[in-house]
Parts: C-alpha cells; sequence; structure tokens
C-alpha cells in the first residue's frame, strides 16, 4: 500500500514528543515522500528506533527522511551514549543488550532491534546502525524504491 511517509513520521513524532517530554525534530527532503509499505509493520520500526534514542540519549533526537536513486532512507540520530564498536554486531540479536549494567535502569527486553530488522526483510530492505560510543547513534532504514 503506498502511504507518505512524512505524515507517517509527523503523527509518530507528535505522539512520542508528547509521551516523553523530548524534543525531537523531523527533517524531511520533500513535502511528501510515497512510499509501498505495510504501514503499522514500518510506523512499529520507525517506533522502535526513535524510542531507542529516547532510552539511551538525554538531547534532541533529529529524523531525517531522504531519497537517494536507489531506497528511501530514514535516519534516526542521538546523542546520547552510543554504542561500543565489539557490541554493533550483536544488537540485533533477539533479547540481546549491550552492557546490563547500563541498560537494566532504562528496561526494555532487547527484542526491538531484531523485530526491525525482520521487519525491514519483510519490505526487501535494510537496518544499518553506526555509533561512536560516547558521541552518538545513527540508526537507519531503508526502503528499496519499487
Ligand atoms: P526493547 O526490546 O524494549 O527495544 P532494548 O532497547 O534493550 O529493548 P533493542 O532495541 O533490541 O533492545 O536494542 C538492543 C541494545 O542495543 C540495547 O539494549 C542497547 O544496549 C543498544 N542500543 C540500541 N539503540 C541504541 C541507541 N540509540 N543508543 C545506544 N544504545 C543503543
Amino acid at each position: 500500500k503506498s502511504l507518505d511517509l512524512v505524515a507517517l513520521c509527523q503523527s509518530i513524532i507528535k505522539q512520542l514528543k508528547s509521551a516523553y517530554k523530548r524534543e525531537i525534530d523531523l527533517h524531511f527532503a520533500a513535502p511528501s515522500i510515497k512510499v509501498i509499505a505495510d504501514e503499522l509493520k514500518l510506523k512499529q520500526a520507525i517506533i522502535i528506533l526513535i524510542d531507542n534514542a529516547i532510552k539511551y540519549s538525554t538531547d534532541k533526537i533529529d529524523v531525517y527522511l531522504n531519497v537517494n536513486e536507489l531506497n528511501t532512507v530514514i535516519k534516526v540520530k542521538d546523542s546520547g551514549i552510543g554504542i561500543p564498536d565489539y557490541e554493533i554486531k550483536n544488537i540485533f540479536e533477539r533479547f540481546y543488550r549491550v552492557d546490563k549494567a547500563r541498560s537494566r535502569e532504562t528496561g526494555g527486553t532487547g527484542l526491538g532491534l531484531a523485530i526491525a530488522k525482520n521487519i525491514m526483510k519483510q519490505h526487501h530492505g535494510e537496518i544499518k546502525i553506526s555509533s561512536t560510543e560516547g558521541v552518538g547513534t545513527e540508526a537507519e532504514l531503508f526502503l528499496p524504491k519499487s
């Protein structure tokens, strides 16, 4: 089903901003960006990324919507605790959480990214995370253009 990613992200961010009292800014390359996707599933994947940014940072969060030759890209950027290099390969595993001591206080099951990865697979897309410990994290969802 074709849907407008800008409108979808605006509504997700509005909800999360008021629930968590956090600053979340949306940046989009065009006023309307159409994608073919399962709306509820895509919404769930986006919420997982923003929810992580909320849990593992305290400052402003930025969400970017871009389109390139091959993909529509949704990027969630935070300036939080980040993820150590050697942990990046593990974070998509079910129930995996980085350093139990630091993640205990934030709650969570360690399922979020495994679910998001699965949702992107169902859409023939991809999820990528790059992070610098102590600096922040960028999580990207790639949706192939049909
Ligand atoms: P939940 O299942 O409720 O989302 P979770 O956040 O622990 O719980 P995942 O979303 O799968 O689970 O994330 C796995 C781990 O990756 C987290 O426990 C956390 O250590 C790390 N992580 C994910 N996103 C970020 C982020 N934006 N900044 C820092 N660490 C992160």
